[in-house]
């Protein structure tokens, strides 16, 4: 795809929201290439920019019931006439080799509803890359008329905090614990959680899983009030994503918190933020490709992070030292 006519052709079927020409752009916006990159900035510049969908970053460590849960919050989404793209972040995969999200045939149903579209996470991403391809896949699935945008993470760390910086809500899956421990979750994934969703509350698990929404709800309690909520807000509910139970009202208490937000202000507030936020790691990013892209700077740069590892240098002087050399 060299083209300008190809581009032209490209962004025309994405903003008729042809899944399949939004199939090819996001393999473009995730090409390596440097002539692809070109040709992705171009992409990006010719989408209608009036498109605003609702972007969910929904997480949760594996087994827990994503898919499921997707599969079955999507068709209820669609079944209401609504668009809902999947996108899926997966730093993991970048050293397996192998997605262990957006799996398509985990979510066969859904992935067959003409109103839905599921994109598998790339096997190959390098770490600063994840953000930026997830960034211009969202970009991408708003242009394509999307209504809503679920960016599904696995919860092991580092990505939540990437994954809340470009979504206007945030949910957490966990599953019922066992005990009265609070399942490791970690603080700082609880202070990003706008909505806790305790599955598996069916069949014999349920007074577990109804005890464990119940401590959540109370340590959620304890976190300061935060300006982005109305009263009660951040929640824990209880769903069944195998029974389809408690759905409908994860659906409901979203609404409610964006339709708040959108009244004060803070939907567009936190946009502007993230924007802002994202315009600063991209200009390190890209200070960096720059940087690393003159073969005998990338060396000098590779023997200074030898001498920092070495404990030869401290990582502020080896930086100060190499960059004097520009
Ligand atoms: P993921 O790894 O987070 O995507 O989890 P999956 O959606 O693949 O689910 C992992 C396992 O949990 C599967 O065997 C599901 O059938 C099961 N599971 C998911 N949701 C529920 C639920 O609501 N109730 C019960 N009992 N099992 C569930």
């Amino acid at each position: 795809m060299t083209q300008t006519a190809d581009l032209t052709t490209l962004a025309e079927g994405v903003g008729a929201g042809d899944r399949r020409a939004l199939a090819r752009a996001i393999t473009l916006v995730e090409s390596g290439r440097a002539d692809h990159r070109e040709q992705a900035m171009d992409l990006l510049g010719r989408l209608p920019r009036d498109r605003q969908a609702l972007r969910i970053g929904l997480s949760g460590t594996p087994g827990v019931g994503k898919s499921t849960f997707i599969e079955g919050f999507g068709l209820m989404l669609t079944g209401m006439g609504l668009r809902v793209a999947v996108l899926a972040v997966d730093p993991s995969s970048a050293r397996s080799g192998g997605s262990i999200l957006g799996d398509k045939t985990r979510m066969d149903q859904l992935a067959r509803d003409p109103n839905a579209f599921i994109r598998p996470s790339p096997s190959q991403t390098q770490l600063g890359g994840v953000a930026r391809r997830t960034r211009e896949a969202i970009a991408l699935c708003e242009a394509a008329g999307y209504d809503i945008v679920l960016i599904e993470t696995v919860g092991v760390g580092q990505s939540e905090t990437v994954v809340s910086q470009m979504s206007d809500l945030f949910v957490l899956l966990l599953a019922p614990a066992g005990g009265d421990e609070l399942q490791g979750v970690k603080r700082g994934i609880m202070e990003i959680a706008d909505l806790i969703l305790v599955n598996k509350a069916d069949g014999s698990l349920k007074p577990q899983a109804t005890r464990t929404c119940a401590d959540y709800a109370g340590a959620l309690r304890l976190l300061r009030k935060r300006p982005q909520d109305p009263d009660g807000f951040p929640k824990a509910l209880l769903v069944s994503a195998l029974e389809g139970d408690g759905l409908k009202e994860a659906w409901a208490e979203i609404e409610t918190l964006i339709t708040w937000r959108k009244d004060h202000d803070i939907w567009d507030a936190t946009r502007k933020a993230q924007a802002g936020y994202w315009f600063a790691e991209e200009v390190r990013l890209q200070m960096m490709e720059r940087l690393m892209s003159d073969p005998a700077l990338a060396a000098r740069i590779a023997d200074a992070r030898k001498a920092v590892a070495d404990g030869e240098l401290l990582p502020a002087a080896a930086a100060a030292m190499v960059l004097k050399e520009i």
